[in-house]
């Protein structure tokens, strides 16, 4: 098969398999912009104690480093808008775990492409040293507004984002150059923390980072930035204008179970491990843990007690 028609069946598979957005990039090393701009990220300490964020920097700027002779990205973004918020947990989380969702509707795509031609190829999400929102922005997906989210023109940023990387050449996308924030500054005005500036996301002050990452104890009078959140936090997302273009997504394993959506506060408040287990079993919660999750609600109850 020619690779204009490889590339339309491959766009075309993506859709079949549920994702929102498909987009191509050639795989090349990244940009000297981009690696100066990362590099100075971490060297002022801005990723906390996200160690892993340091670590393989040759397979994050070169994807021959991820796959063997990688000569094509295909990046894809799922809709995880949920039809509504449930209060404290970030609404990427309502359902099942994201990874292994986007993961394996990107190797059955694999599949799909090798029933076709041979390709070696591996899928990514959120998963390995992957500069992701590089590569949606260079195969066209949309661009990183001031919230470093990648926001997709016409349909907001909630959404994960996937790849494949593979050993086959294909068409590719043009990348991204627009900038659609203009002079909106809302997430950065209305980040809780202080966390986003014009210089970028300092995670020590991310809420999200704070509540899910940072393991031990959180930083003193954190409740008072909180809000309801104790897992996570969405308000750059839920201040952005591009998000008004949201639409629910209709996945039945992003959907939450009956369990979570049942939960009151008091029920928070007195969450045993066997709750726990079973309210979030194979959900990216698990991630947190039981012990931190409490000590989050304990963080967000100290404040309400002082009022
Ligand atoms: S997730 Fe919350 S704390 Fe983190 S940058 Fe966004 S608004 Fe700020
Ligand atoms: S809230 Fe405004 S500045 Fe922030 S990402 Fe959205 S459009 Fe850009």
């Amino acid at each position: 098969m020619k690779k204009e028609d490889l590339t339309i069946f491959i766009k075309s598979e993506a859709e079949r398999l549920g994702f929102d957005i498909c987009g191509i990039a050639k795989a090349e090393t990244v940009s000297e912009e981009t690696i100066q701009g990362y590099n100075d990220w971490i060297g002022q300490g801005n990723h906390a104690t996200m160690g892993y964020l340091e670590r393989n920097c040759e397979k994050r700027f070169d994807p021959t480093q991820l796959v063997e002779r990688c000569r094509s990205i295909i990046c894809v973004a799922l809709n995880y808008a949920p039809t509504q918020s449930i209060e404290g947990i970030a609404d990427y989380a309502q359902g099942k775990d994201y990874h292994k969702i986007v993961k394996d509707r990107l190797y059955l795509l694999l599949q799909s492409i090798n029933n076709i031609c041979k390709v070696q190829g591996r899928a990514f999400c959120d998963s390995a040293p992957v500069m992701e929102r590089y590569w949606a922005v260079t195969a066209g997906l949309g661009y990183i507004g001031r919230n470093r989210q990648l926001i997709i023109p016409g349909k907001g940023s909630k959404f994960f984002l996937g790849e494949l990387f593979v050993d086959i050449e294909l068409c590719y996308d043009a990348p991204y150059t627009r900038n659609l924030c203009g002079n909106c500054r809302k997430c950065i005005e209305g980040c809780p923390g202080m966390a986003l500036s014009d210089d970028g996301l300092d995670a020590n002050r991310c809420l999200s980072y704070l509540t899910i990452e940072h393991r031990g104890k959180l930083p003193e009078n954190i409740g008072k930035m909180m809000g309801n959140c104790f897992y996570g936090c969405d308000r750059c997302q839920a201040v952005c204008p591009h998000n008004r273009f949201a639409t629910p997504n209709e996945i039945p394993e992003l959907q939450p179970g009956v369990e979570l959506l049942e939960m009151t506060t008091d029920n928070w408040n007195t969450l045993t491990k066997e709750q726990y287990d079973i309210l979030f079993a194979g959900s990216a919660v698990e991630r947190c843990g039981y012990e931190q999750l409490v000590r989050n609600i304990t963080a967000l109850n100290e404040i309400k007690s002082e009022k």
